[in-house]
């Protein structure tokens, strides 16, 4: 693909979405010298604290995109269930990258695992579901246990069940309220990863170290980075990403998350076309963080080394983890992020706290 010209400093660019990926992306392009306009329904929010300007509007207000696409030289998202219909109406006025087509891809999980599947890349064994008779189809090829996900507008657990061996799966159906479905057998992991690569207006990718993730109650709680595994493996992580970005034409960053089965292979879960928590890392760890390479591809600029020279666990405050504030800052190594919110509830995200300890090579 020729490359467009980059995005003059001093130029604005537009994110969709109003929360944290959008602050510190926000923050990474003051640091190239661009400016903000954020978008999103909830008002002033983590992202719109640190932008030059904001509009508050529905995703599907068409006269309201084309006023923001008019205000901005190229928009990008910080949130992908975002109407794919909306980012059409802005690609026809102004460069949106990743694009709808990617963003329609990561959006719905049966697409998902189709494109992954057609690239030869496996998955969990899955089946659509959209019926209750066809959940019951689905579990006897599947067999139990097996996890029942909404097949749009899934987050940290939420709109997903595992049925077990003794569990009622008319009560998991019922549970969905009729939402289209995916039934996926349930993967005896060893552990979970995830990797995220970075693509630039010239085709050039950048892939960050493969890391660890582990959850608590469905949210992700830490990161390791860089993940324990074998060289091969983290290589192939690596390379299933960049394929799949390039797949999607891809501009700006695709995170993809990964089991490592027991049998040590991996199966992708899902992917995000944005920053994701998982590379919240990179920020006190890598030669140029997540955001800065976002920044960098949707500007056209050429991408930073994704270099990592230390490894860092990466802690999530969420909720009343933000009571630990005082004891952070008096800790050395550790560098606190956080994200504006005013009411710490539960399981709200309010901040991250980096550990980094330098490579001993450095
Ligand atoms: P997801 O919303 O797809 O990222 O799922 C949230 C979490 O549920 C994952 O990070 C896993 O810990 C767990 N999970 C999801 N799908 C499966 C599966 N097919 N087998 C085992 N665990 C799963």
């Amino acid at each position: 693909m020729p490359a467009e010209r980059a995005l003059p400093a001093g130029g604005t660019i537009g994110i969709i979405g109003g929360g944290q990926l959008g602050r510190m992306t926000a923050l990474a392009a003051a640091r190239l010298g661009y400016r903000c306009h954020v978008y999103c329904p909830e008002g002033e929010g983590p992202a719109s604290q640190v932008a030059a300007a904001l509009t508050t509007a529905a995703y599907e207000d068409e006269a309201a995109l084309a006023a923001f696409a008019a205000a901005v030289d190229v928009v990008t998202f910080e949130f992908e269930n975002i109407p794919a219909a909306s980012v059409r109406v802005l690609e026809r006025l102004v460069p949106v990258r990743p694009g709808w087509r990617v963003l329609d891809t990561a959006q719905d999980r049966v697409v998902e695992k189709r494109f992954f599947n057609g690239l030869g890349i496996a998955t969990a064994p899955w089946r659509a579901v959209n019926s209750l008779a066809g959940l019951n189809q689905a579990l006897a090829e599947l067999g139990r246990p097996a996890v029942l996900k909404t097949t749009r507008f899934g987050y940290d657990g939420k709109g997903q069940s595992k049925i077990g061996a003794d569990d009622d799966a008319a009560q998991a159906w019922r549970a969905l309220n009729g939402a289209p479905a995916i039934l996926e057998g349930f993967v005896d992991f060893e552990r979970e990863v995830s990797v995220i690569v970075a693509r630039g207006q010239d085709g050039a990718t950048a892939c960050f170290d493969v890391v660890e993730n582990r959850h608590k109650n469905h949210i992700l709680d830490v990161t390791l980075a860089p993940a324990a595994l074998p060289a091969a493996l983290a290589g192939e992580a690596q390379a299933i990403a960049a394929a799949a970005a390039r797949a999607l034409d891809l501009v700006g960053l695709l995170a993809v998350e990964l089991f490592v089965s027991r049998d040590g292979r991996l199966l992708v879960n899902e992917m995000a076309p944005r920053p994701h928590n998982s590379g919240h890392w990179t920020m006190n760890a890598c030669q140029t963080d997540q955001f800065e390479q976002l920044v960098r591809a949707v500007c056209g600029l050429p991408l930073g080394s994704p270099a990592r020279f230390a490894d860092a666990e990466m802690t999530n405050l969420i909720g009343d983890d933000i009571l630990t504030v005082p004891a952070l800052l008096a800790e050395p190594g550790a560098h606190l992020h956080l994200y504006g919110k005013a009411e710490a509830r539960p399981g709200r995200k309010m901040g991250h706290v980096n550990r980094i300890r330098p490579l001993s090579s450095f």
